[in-house]
């Protein structure tokens, strides 16, 4: 039961509504025992300053940060740590004796998924897709785990030009999207394309290589790039694991204590 002791908790973004943390974070401070809660807050891009000191004022303890408030709210924090400061972006927020700490458990999440798939990048071809904050996370994951190479392609094609020279990764057009595609071994879309029913990806996949697998960060089945690795017979994997690992690694900032991704599974499939 809530009382007047209970640490808060929230994750700030817009829109929010489809967000899974509140149901992932809460049901593991139950499991912990821990008088914790954890809520959403829809949060325009104007008021996010006003919003956040507004919450820390009133005794918030950590956050969550997503879609499009991860690389602004960097400049209202005190300390980030290394991993965010190299990739540009933080989701993660803890709040100790009135200070701030960034984190990014978005990349954390990704390293966590594959280790678990027992899937390496290193020494690999990768092709990902989308330009935005997750894109790179994962590109900062590619780098440090040492892929071999790495493609980033975009709808709009200056963004992923951008993170190329960020990332030392190389900037492919869309219109030569397949024939990269065709060398890769891990095919990553890292965009927002798949969220909504009948969203097409803007490139094809003509001829895929031995072995390739197929990852999309959105956390559904069916999704646009799925539906391309059936057509081509090859491995698919959603972004349901990464979703679990970036929430685990959150929930270990926030409590010193490593929560269970089995519970996360269970409670995210029934919900
Ligand atoms: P973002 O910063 O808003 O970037 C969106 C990206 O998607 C941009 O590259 C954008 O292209 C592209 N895009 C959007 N709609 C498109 C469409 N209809 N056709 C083609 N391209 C489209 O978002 P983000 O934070 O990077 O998140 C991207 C996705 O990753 C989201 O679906 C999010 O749910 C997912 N995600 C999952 C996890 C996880 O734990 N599984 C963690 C983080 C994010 P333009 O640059 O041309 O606009």
């Amino acid at each position: 039961m809530l009382n007047v002791n209970t640490k808060l908790f929230a994750i700030l973004g817009c829109p929010i509504k489809q967000s899974r943390s509140p149901i992932m974070q809460n049901n593991w401070f139950k499991e912990a025992g821990l008088n914790c809660a954890y809520t959403a807050f829809s949060v325009e891009k104007k008021d996010l300053k006003k919003v956040f000191e507004t919450l820390k004022l009133l005794g918030f303890c950590g956050f969550n940060i997503t879609v499009p408030h991860k690389v602004e709210i960097m400049k209202l924090l005190d300390f980030i740590d290394p991993a965010p400061k190299a990739i540009g972006s933080v989701n993660t927020i803890l709040i100790k004796n009135g200070k701030t700490y960034g984190y990014n458990t978005d990349y954390l999440g990704i390293e966590k998924d594959f280790a678990d798939k027992k899937i390496s990048v290193e020494g690999k071809t990768i092709f990902i897709y989308g330009a935005g904050g997750a894109a790179k996370s994962v590109l900062y994951f590619a780098q440090k785990n040492k892929a071999k190479s790495v493609y980033i392609s975009n709808r709009t094609h200056s963004k992923a030009i951008s993170l190329a020279k960020q990332f030392g990764a190389k900037a492919i057009e869309l219109k030569d999207s397949s024939a990269y595609i065709a060398e890769s071994d891990i095919i990553i879309n890292a965009s927002s394309c798949g969220l909504n029913k009948g969203d097409k990806l803007p490139f094809a996949i003509n001829s895929v290589k031995k072995g390739a697998i197929a990852y999309d960060l959105i956390y559904a089945d069916n999704t646009a790039l799925c539906k391309l690795a059936k057509q081509k017979k090859i491995k698919f994997f959603n972004g349901e694991g990464m979703l679990i690992n970036q929430g685990i690694s959150a929930f270990e900032i926030w409590t010193g204590l490593k929560p269970s991704a089995a519970s996360a599974k269970r409670i995210l499939r029934k919900n």
